[in-house]
């Protein structure tokens, strides 16, 4: 590797319950990265999104997060239509999409249980995406993907969260420079309730481009 981020180990023990399920699908599926997933992306990147955490299917499985199940296929969509990813998307790590200024990551790199993490693994995984946002020199915008990853940047960023409330589509202005954008997490849930449309998805990228642009 060219940088010197900080990055997980493969077997890290951070979080016993996900070290612990991580065991499980090591076992039951051996072929799967299961394992912390890496950020996909050019460090040197003016936009970074944020999500919660790997899918079972998907990210653990492939190891590239967002891909592989259904959030990734609108997220990756969405990112080909507005010229912030070149190729097409497979739904695999070796698909050679290439990502145009923008990194992805997850507030917690390890796949939880049932899709649900608790609040001391978004504080133990919170060193590694400081280490992201420390690292990323160019970065401008940080797209927050639902509620945890809102606030696990803010609380990356020490930035006051009574001040910043998380709402799709707001933008916020914070003290250090940066922007924060806020947008519901592009799960299969929530399109199937209809809390997201793609057409909602598509107005926070249209926000996060002007920005960008600018
Ligand atoms: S979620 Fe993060 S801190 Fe917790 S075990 Fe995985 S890589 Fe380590």
């Amino acid at each position: 590797m060219s940088d010197h981020l900080q990055r997980p180990g493969h077997d890290c023990l951070l979080c016993p319950r996900l070290a612990d399920f991580r065991a499980v699908n090591r076992k039951a599926y051996p072929d799967w990265h299961n394992g912390p997933v890496p950020s996909f992306g050019d460090i040197d990147a003016a936009i970074l999104i944020v999500g919660l955490a790997p899918g079972l299917r998907g990210a653990n499985r492939t190891g590239r997060p967002f891909t592989g199940d259904y959030a990734g296929d609108l997220l990756y969509r969405t990112l080909l239509e507005f010229s912030l990813a070149d190729g097409s998307y497979g739904g695999e790590a070796d698909d050679r999409l290439v990502l145009k200024n923008v990194r992805i990551t997850n507030a917690v790199r390890c796949v939880p249980p049932q899709n649900k993490v608790v609040a001391a693994e978004t504080a133990a995984c919170r060193r590694f995406l400081a280490a992201e946002v420390g690292a990323m020199k160019n970065l401008r915008l940080v797209l927050a993907l639902g509620t945890v990853a809102h606030g696990a940047v803010l609380s990356t960023l020490a930035e006051k969260k009574s001040a910043r409330k998380f709402s799709h589509a707001a933008i916020h202005n914070l003290d250090g420079g940066l922007v924060l954008a806020d947008s519901y997490h592009c799960s299969r849930y929530n399109t199937n309730t209809g809390r997201l449309t793609t057409a909602m998805f598509d107005h926070v990228f249209e926000k996060i481009i002007s920005i960008v642009s600018c």
